[in-house]
């Protein structure tokens, strides 16, 4: 438990996927008055170096959203097409985190939906991390933003520390509204059973909140199985959901004996605003031609509800 760091991935292919997916959903959200309860249960540390020691090493971000920014906004750059709005928006948000144009900030799931979130219409944004070292991080980087109690940073688990959240307070005109974005590092494999209960429990208590979930694409069958899961659970609540996956395929570069490291993963929406389907329906196919790398890539997706 607790050797993963998000900061070794940071800003690769399924940070994108998540982020880009993160992003259009709370647009839409966020275009409705009502204040609304946003929570991050496996937040991280907030904000990431690009070009410091942790991505030094994994690089991930080369073939995730520095590629992308290259194939959109490098200079002399020959896009593929005009980006797709999410992906504009998505890039938009990267460079204001990188005035000086250099990409060295990465802004994980928490700096994503602080940006976007209203301070003047009373949102919320929980935010849950257990990593003692990623907890310290992310109360420092939040700290930064003289939030006040706008924003707060809990050290616990974030499964557990969800559920006295929902349903969500009122906001002035009575409505409740909450987003969920439910990230784990799934570094124990007892997380997919986890984000399948908490799910469960989430909905039975909050059915109209919308619940986002990550998961990655690999050969074990606890991951192959949760989207299935996911899916069951929503249909017996009668919810609408949207399942995406993208898959960049093997790198052609690495020899039979490199890890393959991650090469696909996907994205479950519970309750997905209604404009959702359309925002990734053409993103995707950009995201493929700029990242997609070798054999097995592809992207899916999936409404139903
Ligand atoms: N959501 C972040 C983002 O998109 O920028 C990335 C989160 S990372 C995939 C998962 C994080 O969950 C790690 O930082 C890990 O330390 C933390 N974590 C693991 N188990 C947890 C738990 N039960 N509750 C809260 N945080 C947990």
């Amino acid at each position: 438990m607790f050797s993963y760091r998000h900061a070794f991935h940071a800003g690769n292919h399924a940070d994108v996927l998540k982020h880009i997916t993160l992003m259009a959903t709370l647009r839409h959200l966020m275009q409705k008055d009502p204040s609304i309860t946003l929570v991050d249960t496996h937040a991280g540390a907030g904000l990431y170096r690009l070009d410091g020691d942790y991505t030094e090493t994994g690089g991930e971000a080369k073939d995730g959203v520095i590629k992308l920014m290259a194939a959109f906004r490098a200079e002399g750059a020959k896009p593929i097409a005009d980006p797709a709005p999410a992906i504009d928006d998505y890039l938009d948000l990267i460079a204001g985190f990188n005035p000086s144009g250099a990409l060295r900030i990465y802004p994980g799931s928490p700096f994503v939906m602080q940006a976007l979130m209203r301070h003047a219409s009373r949102d919320r944004l929980k935010l849950f991390e257990l990593h003692p070292t990623d907890g310290k991080s992310l109360d420092g980087n939040i700290a930064q933003l003289e939030a006040g109690r706008t924003v707060t940073v809990t050290r616990q688990d974030g499964f557990a520390g969800l559920m006295p959240l929902l349903p969500p307070p009122p906001s002035a005109t009575g409505s409740k509204r909450a987003l969920v974005l439910i990230d784990p590092s799934y570094e124990i494999k007892s997380d997919y059973a986890k984000v399948s209960a908490c799910i469960q429990d989430a909905v039975k208590r909050f059915p109209t909140g919308t619940f986002m979930v990550w998961y990655p694409v690999i050969p074990r069958p606890e991951a192959h199985d949760l989207p299935r899961r996911l899916k069951t659970l929503s249909n017996q609540a009668q919810r609408p959901w949207l399942h995406a996956t993208l898959s960049v395929g093997q790198d052609p570069t690495h020899g039979p004996d490199d890890r393959p490291g991650l090469t696909a993963s996907g994205m479950f929406v519970i309750n997905p605003p209604h404009t959702l389907k359309a925002s990734l329906q053409q993103a995707l196919p950009q995201l493929l031609t700029v990242l997609g790398r070798g054999r097995g890539k592809g992207q899916t997706l999936d409404v139903g509800g």
